[in-house]
């Protein structure tokens, strides 16, 4: 079984939003080889469209390749690739304030495998579709301890595809009781990330999430989110957090390109319900205003996250 054949993709083609064929075969089918991505392009009030930071989702594709045994675009056919997406719907893309399109990469093993080995021929697609604003929805979060979403030495830390089907139940459960989505924990009680959405608390001055040792998605909002908070006279620090430090938080919020930061309402663990601060003068609410400002070009982009549409 080889990991690492050279090979490479041919130029695809833009085609209208259809139904593809799959060998019935195929890795992905068959065994889950598959891995995603996310992004978001915004219109700024000038009418110019930006991405944010494209090639971060092109790098996060390629770690995952490497864990699934898959050949994956270069970071430039990835970018390219989204950037035409964009370009040909461009007229789909919502005014600011509005939402966002937001583009979906797709990695699958196409080629047809019946033993469990990666396939012999890997497709690439993105799509793309208007999305509104995630932002108001509240938060009422619910600790997991039955359910794992990822293991150590697992795919836990890269965008597979297989992650996903299997928070379903968990998340159905904690509607079911009334909450809004799930934090999951490892083994060892240690807070990880809610279903896609990494995590942080801010206690006094100091403002923690868990590292993304394996088990956790490395979010490029929470990436994006470490870099910025010095602005606002905090320093991320990153470590273990024990379960029950969520009790000691003034605020939680969590980061992902679907919400960008959205501050925690509640967390309920072993039927307490811990209630944090959120809105005007929060640090979630001001990240989520420097962030959001940057990605919709209302705040100066210092850090060259953004990438314009030509
Ligand atoms: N964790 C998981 C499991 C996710 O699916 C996502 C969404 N990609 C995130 C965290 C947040 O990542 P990002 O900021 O790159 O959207």
């Amino acid at each position: 079984m080889n990991c690492s054949k050279d090979q490479h993709f041919s130029q695809g083609t833009l085609t209208p939003f259809g139904k593809i064929e799959v060998n019935p075969s195929s890795g992905i089918l068959n065994y889950g080889q598959g891995l995603f991505e996310g992004l978001k392009a915004h219109r700024t009030a000038n009418g110019r469209i930006l991405l944010f930071r494209p090639e971060e989702n092109a790098m996060r594709m390629k770690v995952g390749a490497k864990r699934m045994c898959m050949q994956a675009p270069t970071v430039e056919q990835f970018v390219n690739a989204v950037k035409q997406t964009v370009h040909s719907n461009k007229r789909w893309v919502p005014p600011p304030g509005k939402g966002a399109m937001y583009i979906r990469p797709l990695l699958m093993g196409s080629g047809p495998v019946l033993g469990v080995a990666p396939a012999s021929e890997y497709t690439f697609i993105t799509y793309a579709s208007p999305v509104g604003n995630y932002h108001k929805g509240v938060l009422n979060l619910i600790v997991e301890e039955k359910f794992r979403r990822a293991i150590p030495g697992g795919t836990g830390g890269v965008k597979a595809v297989t992650n996903y089907a299997i928070i379903y139940k968990p998340i159905a459960e904690a509607k079911a009781k009334g909450f809004t989505d799930v934090l999951f924990l490892n083994a060892e009680k240690y807070i990880e990330e809610v279903s896609t959405t990494n995590i942080f608390l801010v206690k006094g001055n100091e403002i923690l999430t868990p590292p993304t040792s394996g088990t956790i998605l490395p979010g490029i909002t929470r990436k994006s989110i470490i870099e910025i908070t010095h602005v606002l006279g905090y320093q991320v620090k990153e470590r273990a957090i024990p379960v029950g430090e969520l009790f000691d938080a003034e605020e939680v919020f969590c980061t992902g390109t679907a919400v960008g930061v959205n501050s925690v309402n509640s967390i309920t663990y072993q039927d307490t319900r811990i209630a944090y601060k959120r809105g005007a003068g929060t640090v979630g609410q001001k990240l989520y205003e420097m962030l959001t400002g940057i990605q919709t070009g209302r705040i100066e982009d210092k850090m060259g996250w953004t990438v314009e549409l030509d």
